[in-house]
């Protein structure tokens, strides 16, 4: 199949209600291809009084929605599950104009991930089983979960039909009404779908509003109307957003920034296999979707006597990665989300030159030809140095990787644990010692042991430290987005 830019309508409206509405006062923003700079369409640019009426809405439909049994949801799920899968290529190429990501990624990651979110969603609640206890003869003690009502969720723009999909489908199968809110960068695939699923759920059940984020997400994580606050994106956006949310003491849950360390001891040379293979690709990942991912191994760590060799592998494999056209299924890497992005990276590539690091592949945007020319593409980037550094430090959200040396397993956790963050790390090894205790050591949530970047659901996600908290992709989010109720029982006929 060949894959191109989908056709965009000239502009698009906000979801409430059921229905697409202008925003009120007609403001709307362009949204611009990062692959070659031109604009895809407008979106509402929405302010207080749209977020409002989104958040009326799902108030409105609260009620009968929560009152649905799994079985109902669950059946609903499945179905906005098959209309994703229906239109894998449309959300595909949508995904990738919008972002700029390889479409063989949005083809074969971001949009299939989706369809199984729901699909996974649908399972559990119809399997959960509720609880009952007899604390004595005469008294029981029922669990009972309660939806929490309506629920804000607000998302970034590195995934944003899988991010949705992370907050939507628990959110929806747990008996909640829903106000999100894509990132400004990336809004069309929210509205697609909203687009594809407006006759599967009742009005007011999901609602979308497009806007920026002091307007319009501001406002909807402020709101005494909402019960909960959901929030993806970045670390100091998060504690804002807590604040907000704090003054109607509503819960909130955080997947936030990261700095991954990705870990590769000497036992990975032991032999020339396919193994050793695996782990060069490993390494490599910081590249994939142009690094722009909460969870890039962005920090490798080599142990000091396969330095050398390894280090020449994986920096012929990095010179390996073909950028072009993102609409080229052999492309692997396209272009960085937006042009704010794109000068970030390049800045940070910059400071880590300024602070002696050495650059050992990339270290400048790619130059592309024709219409590609006003896209932003940055090489993968590799540079050595020492952990102190900012680039080994700060989240740089782009194809760099930070890369260091250590002596032995005291000094790689040492270093793994020397950051803010505690999202994600990656460790590599024969050793069966190691494939155990160095994870149970390192402070993340997700440590992936001889492979990385893999995120099916039934496997908690979710950060230690300034990365968040709160686990996405498993069935413990559900109580996430629920009350517990607790009904007190007592069946003696006398005694109170
Ligand atoms: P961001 O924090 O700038 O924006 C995220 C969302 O918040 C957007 O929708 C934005 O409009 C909104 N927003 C911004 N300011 C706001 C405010 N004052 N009030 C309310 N809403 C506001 O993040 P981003 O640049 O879109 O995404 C990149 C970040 O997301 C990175 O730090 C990345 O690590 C993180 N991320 C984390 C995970 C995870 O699961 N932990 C997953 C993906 C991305």
């Amino acid at each position: 199949m060949n894959y191109s830019k989908p056709r965009f309508k000239e502009k698009y409206g906000n979801f409430i209600n059921g229905k697409f509405v202008a925003p009120e006062d007609g403001e709307y923003f362009e949204n611009h291809s990062p692959i070659d700079n031109k604009v895809l369409a407008k979106y509402p640019r929405s302010k207080e009084s749209d977020v409002k009426k989104a958040i009326a809405a799902a108030n409105n439909a609260k009620d009968a929605w929560g009152k649905t049994s799994a079985g109902e949801r669950a059946s609903i799920l499945m179905k906005i599950a098959d209309v994703i899968e229906e239109n894998l290529n449309e959300f595909a190429q949508m995904e990738t104009a919008d972002n700029g990501k390889a479409i063989r990624e949005t083809v074969n990651a971001d949009v299939p991930l989706a369809v199984d979110h729901f699909r996974y969603f649908a399972s559990v609640i119809r399997a959960e089983e509720g609880s009952a206890t007899e604390l004595n003869e005469n008294t029981v003690s029922l669990i009972i979960r309660e939806p929490l009502g309506v629920v804000a969720q607000i998302i970034p723009w590195n995934f944003p039909l899988l991010m949705l999909a992370w907050k939507v489908a628990p959110a929806l199968a747990s008996g909640n009404c829903i106000v999100l809110k894509p990132a400004e960068q990336t809004p069309a695939s929210a509205t697609f779908l909203a687009e594809k699923i407006a006759d599967l759920l009742p009005p007011g059940v999901f609602n979308v509003i497009h806007g920026f984020g002091p307007e319009a997400g501001k406002p909807l994580a402020s709101s005494g109307n909402v019960d909960k606050v959901a929030f993806t994106g970045e670390t100091t956006t998060g504690q804002l957003i807590m604040q907000y949310a704090s003054k109607n003491l509503n819960p909130v849950t955080m997947e936030l920034g990261g700095k991954s360390p990705n870990i590769f001891f000497n036992s990975i040379m032991d032999e020339d296999d396919d193994f050793l293979d695996k782990c060069i690709e490993g390494a490599v990942l910081f590249a994939f979707n142009q690094g722009e991912v909460c969870t890039a191994p962005s920090r490798l760590l080599i142990q000091e006597d396969i330095y050398d060799a390894f280090i020449e592998k994986v920096i012929a494999r990095t010179k390996a990665i073909k950028m072009g056209d993102p609409f080229d299924m052999s492309t692997m890497m396209g272009a960085q989300a937006s042009n704010d992005q794109f000068e970030k990276i390049l800045s940070y590539i910059d400071i880590g030159k300024e602070e002696g690091a050495e650059v050992l592949a990339g270290g400048a945007a790619q130059k592309l030809e024709g219409d590609l020319s006003n896209g932003f593409y940055v090489q993968p980037t590799i540079l050595k140095g020492h952990n102190k550094m900012r680039v080994f430090q700060e989240e740089i959200f782009g194809p760099v990787v930070a890369v260091c040396t250590f002596k032995d397993e005291a000094e790689a956790i040492e270093i793994a644990n020397d950051t803010l963050y505690g999202l994600g790390a990656g460790v590599w090894t024969r050793d069966a010692h190691q494939l155990y205790q160095i994870p149970r050591a390192i402070k993340a949530g997700r440590v992936w042991v001889n492979c990385y970047h893999d995120y099916p659901a039934h496997a908690p996600f979710g950060g230690y430290k300034k990365s968040g908290f709160g686990r996405e992709n498993h069935l413990m989010m559900l109580n996430h987005y629920r009350q517990t109720k607790n009904m007190l029982i007592s069946y003696d006929k006398k005694k109170l």
